[in-house]
């Protein structure tokens, strides 16, 4: 089978691997359609996200979608996990169910967790970029008819990083009503507001540097955007836009500083972009004066299964699939989705 692997920055290969077969509890899932995700490219680009770095070969992805191929000893279709054939996504996340996050219901914290296509653990995770993927039979989410096949497969590769942005709400709390702004207009920035208005926030203001991001923001709900340079500037012409919640996407150490001058005192800042290894300037002093609530969100736990419903009911975000290329493409696809001005999240087709 195909797989899309890295080994170090800038080493990226579509080469053929062993197909694997499913072992006891496990499934086998035919991929269709995988999204690249930031931290695939941090990967790509890198050669690790964060303090982790890549030791082994690695199979890129964590967002997919595609149906199911064969089913392990002891497991039950219709029990344990959807039939042959069913439409699927994949829950990425492997918490080890022991421990006292887990425990906690708080499995996302789960310093053990493993998770697809990532290098936290020796060895690695093998991800999703690949013709059969196997995983735990509890990990695989069936789809609705909406999302079984065509465009619906592929916005199905949405569920994942949906589901990433729907934690940070869980996160933030009640938005009906709410005035919330979101730093960052990427893939994860734009679900993020429209599933802020989704939740029926009055007004989801993005904001990005880049315009043409501002623009998917706009088409997928934000009901203004602005320029991130401009809205630091604005503190001393307009005074602070006072949201009652502040999400930052963007990962950017000076989009974290805007959330908080930005939001009402009393508000709650979500920092949801991983921001650059060890430690950023942060305005401690504005934090302790407005009693600013700064809360993290990290990957999620149950949310996969409201964005699959969200996505099923026809929730508006096709402007954020951008591009989808054969993953033959693979190098280019990922070479796109590192540009900000012409993508946002490109699809690797393996039906192709
Ligand atoms: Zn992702
Ligand atoms: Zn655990």
């Amino acid at each position: 089978m195909r797989a899309v692997t890295t080994r170090a920055a800038g080493d990226l290969r579509v080469e053929e691997l062993p197909t694997p077969a499913p072992g006891h509890g496990q499934v086998a899932v035919r991929i269709a359609y995988g999204g690249i995700c930031g931290s695939d490219l941090h990967y790509y680009h890198r050669g690790g996200v964060g303090d982790f770095l890549v030791r082994e070969p690695l199979v890129l992805g964590h967002e997919v979608s595609g149906t199911v191929e064969a089913l392990g000893d002891g497991v039950t279709a219709g029990v344990d996990a959807p039939a042959v054939g069913t439409a699927v996504t994949v829950h990425p996340a492997t918490p080890c169910g022991q421990c006292r996050q887990c425990r906690a219901g708080r499995p996302n914290t789960c310093p053990r967790t493993r998770y697809l296509g990532s290098a936290a653990h020796l060895p690695h995770v093998q991800g999703g970029f690949t013709d059969v993927l196997v995983v735990p039979a509890e990990q695989v989410v069936g789809l609705p008819e909406q999302l079984s096949a065509g465009h619906g497969l592929q916005r199905a590769a949405l569920a994942e990083p949906l589901a990433v942005a729907l934690h940070a709400l869980h996160r933030a709390g009640d938005l009906d009503g709410r005035r919330v702004l979101v730093t960052g207009a990427g893939p994860i920035g734009a679900l993020v507001a429209a599933a802020a208005r989704h939740a029926g926030a009055a007004e989801v203001v993005v904001s990005d540097l880049v315009d043409e991001a501002l623009q998917v923001a706009l088409a997928v709900g934000a009901t203004r955007v602005e320029r991130a340079d401009a809205l630091s500037a604005s503190l001393t012409s307009d005074g602070p836009l006072d949201v009652d919640v502040a999400i930052e996407a963007s990962g950017a150490p000076p989009a974290l500083t805007t959330c908080v001058e930005h939001v009402v005192r009393g508000g709650v800042v979500v920092q949801l972009g991983l921001l650059p290894p060890g430690s950023v300037p942060f305005p401690g002093n504005l934090t302790v004066t407005h009693e600013v609530d700064v809360r993290g969100a990290f990957r999620f736990t149950t949310e996969i299964h409201d964005a699959v419903a969200l996505l099923a009911d026809g929730l508006p975000v096709d402007a954020v699939l951008t591009q989808t290329y054969p993953v033959a493409d693979a190098r280019a696809a990922f070479d796109l989705a590192g540009d900000r001005t012409r993508a946002s999240k490109v699809l690797l087709d393996l039906t192709a």
